[in-house]
């Protein structure tokens, strides 16, 4: 049923992408196009991660203080999905790799942990992020108080109200918690002035944090996805993934996952990727996103911004532009109007395929998946969920013994709201939002002539 590992084997490195990528990666730019220098960033991150970030070392050593910390909850199990194979009477085989068992509930510690470390070791003192329902801000708080570093979050403000469960997890972890827009920043107070009611929304958070940061001593700011070492630090699933499969002598045909930032789906994927380039296997990857935020099956690969504010550097990824305002789906974690560099690449590669599902779709997979499997998934990964149903469904139909892999990355014991709708029938679907989407993409065009489309 389920297959684990023992604490010793618990990887020694991560796998990073960038030297196995099928051409290099397009440099991040500023405003005016030219190539971002490694200091700009090194006033925002940690110079061990900015290192990171641009590393052309394939396999990069894990520290053992954060091996140690990993041990509370890794290695994590790799589940066969018996009953859900059963129910679908698919003869594929259906495994997933397990990350809800993590303190904070998803894979986000993984890099949380990582990346408090670091700082620590630069000397840093404290360590500001955003967080929209909490997913990132309840990691990020675990991994400080694994360090003894304090820990400053901008949630959201409605999040913060409507939410407050992840707020007092990251307060019992010791982390100073405001709702952004907040009076603690200039640009926060700005807001307020002109609009007290203001709701806030991830753009407004990330600049608040990013001020914060930039504006105090031995205080740096922390990204929870989308970025290269983030997907990084990640790569600890997929090679425990690996390693597992060896036990039971199968390997994945098609790896599946849901993508946000792309940060969980890659980390479970590159290790495969590196058997596909060095020893020429056989395994397709694919994404899932919802039909509300479709970045990469609707977006445009080209130039833009991580954030609403524009305070983050140009990044080559697939967009919907990024004052683009995805509906209210519950999937707080796949709200995102850009994607990490490295999967945008890929998908354009034809290496990675992409597929967006609705939401009432992908709770009705939840529902199944619970029933049958047990375990509660977040919204998240209940898109994963449902492709994995509807390509198990196939190889019923074909014959097909594929045996198909993807990552539960979260619970969903904190989404008891979006069950109850669920259940009372009142989730709206939210197809492709295709003309708030393309208004978004024509003001991008309008503000860099210069950007290629
Ligand atoms: C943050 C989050 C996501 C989306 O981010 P990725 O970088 O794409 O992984 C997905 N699922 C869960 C449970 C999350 O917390």
């Amino acid at each position: 049923m389920k297959v684990l590992l023992s604490e010793e084997e618990i990887p020694k490195k991560w796998y990073n992408i960038l030297p196995d990528l099928p051409e290099s990666l397009p440099p991040p730019l500023d405003k005016d196009g030219n190539p971002v220098k490694k200091e700009d960033l090194e006033v925002v991150f940690a110079k061990e991660l900015i290192r990171q970030e641009m590393s052309d070392e394939r396999w990069i050593r894990i520290p053992e203080e954060v091996r140690e910390v990993y041990r509370l909850w890794r290695p994590t199990p790799l589940f066969r999905a018996v009953r859900l194979e059963r129910y679908l009477k698919t003869p594929a085989r259906i495994y997933y790799k397990f990350e809800s068992i993590s303190p904070a509930g998803s894979h986000k510690p993984n890099t949380a942990v990582a990346q408090a470390y670091y700082n620590m070791k630069e000397g840093i003192e404290r360590l500001t992020t955003e967080t929209g329902a909490g997913q990132w801000g309840s990691a990020l708080a675990f991994g400080c108080s694994m360090f003894n570093l304090d820990a400053t979050i901008y949630m959201v403000k409605v999040s913060y109200m409507q939410k407050p469960f992840r707020r007092i997890l990251m307060e019992l972890w010791g982390a100073e918690v405001y709702p952004s827009p907040s009076e603690k920043t200039e640009f926060g107070r700005k807001i307020l002035e002109k609009d007290p009611e203001n709701p806030g929304s991830l753009g407004i958070a990330i600049s608040e944090a990013i001020e914060d940061a930039v504006t105090h001593e031995n205080t740096k700011y922390t990204l929870g996805s989308v970025l290269n070492h983030v997907l990084l630090h990640q790569t600890i699933i997929g090679l425990e993934a690996r390693r597992q499969f060896e036990e039971i002598d199968d390997y994945p045909d098609l790896i599946v996952g849901c993508i946000g930032g792309g940060s969980s789906f890659s980390g479970l994927f590159w290790p495969f990727y590196y058997d596909r380039v060095h020893r020429n296997v056989n395994v397709e990857f694919l994404a899932v996103e919802p039909t509300a935020c479709p970045s990469v099956t609707k977006g445009v690969y080209t130039y833009d911004h991580g954030d609403t504010a524009r305070m983050t550097p140009l990044l080559k990824m697939h967009t919907l532009g990024h004052d683009f305002i995805p509906p209210p789906i519950h999937a707080g974690g796949l709200r995102y109007h850009g994607m990490a560099p490295t999967l945008c690449l890929l998908v354009k590669k034809g290496i990675v395929n992409a597929r967006a599902y609705n939401q009432v779709e992908v709770f009705d997979a939840a529902s199944i998946f619970a029933k049958t499997e047990g375990h509660i998934p977040a919204p998240e990964p209940a898109h994963a969920i449902k492709a994995v149903i509807d390509e198990a469904i196939k190889c019923r139909e074909n014959g097909e013994e594929k045996s198909i892999l993807f990552l539960l990355c979260g619970h969903g014991h904190f989404d008891m709201k979006a069950y109850q709708d669920y259940l009372e029938g009142k989730l709206l679907p939210y197809e492709y939002p295709s003309e708030e989407v393309e208004r978004s993409i024509r003001r991008l065009k309008e503000l860099y002539p210069w950007i290629e489309f």
